[in-house]
């Protein structure tokens, strides 16, 4: 069996998160730097303004889904968004923590992946209101590999209460 580089592109798609700083030129530059190291971005969600998940006593969080044509294997694409966090200055401090920037990868693909380092599809995704909303906004009809959902299914069922506003501010740089 060959491990060769990929013969096609995947779609690929991931949330980025920011609560401190100024979030919306954070995410910008986020995009900036995920279309030079990860792919064409292909399409992105608005920004939504959500209250932080987990711990309630931080800033709120700015969200943002993209869709992203990778030829990187999720491995690679992985690297990719953790250097994306370390190029907007994040200090890893505590789970659930504020963050200058998070980049989560949602799906690659159908591909189904469990590994110490990676899971995906994202396993918090169908209880996250904050990624769910951005991401029906690119991909409503995009079908969950192992839970047979769509997108917009997964929103339908999501059992989580904080609301997630659409963030009235400038897109950022
Ligand atoms: P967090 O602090 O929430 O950003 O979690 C980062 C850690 O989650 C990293 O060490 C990754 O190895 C791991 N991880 C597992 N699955 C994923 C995924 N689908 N997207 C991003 N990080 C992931």
């Amino acid at each position: 069996m060959s491990f060769g580089a990929p013969t096609s592109p995947t779609l690929a798609y991931l949330l980025l998160g920011s609560n401190l700083g100024n979030r919306a030129a954070l995410l910008a530059a986020a995009r900036q730097e995920l279309a030079t190291t990860a792919g064409d971005i292909v399409a992105q969600s608005g920004l939504y303004e959500t209250a932080a998940w987990g711990r309630e006593n931080q800033p709120a969080f700015l969200n943002q889904a993209l869709a992203v044509r990778t030829w990187l294997r999720p491995e690679e694409l992985l690297a990719a968004c953790q250097a994306a966090e370390q190029q907007a200055g994040r200090r890893r401090v505590e789970q659930w923590g504020s963050r200058t920037l998070d980049v989560d990868i949602l799906f690659h693909g159908r591909q189904v992946i469990e590994s110490p380092d990676l899971t995906i599809p994202h396993p918090r995704l169908p209880e996250r209101r904050f990624a769910l909303v951005p991401l029906a906004e690119i991909a409503k009809a995009l079908r969950h590999p192992q839970l047979g959902l769509t997108v917009t299914e997964l929103l339908a069922h999501c059992p989580d209460p904080l609301p997630v506003r659409p963030w009235p501010g400038e897109l950022g740089a």
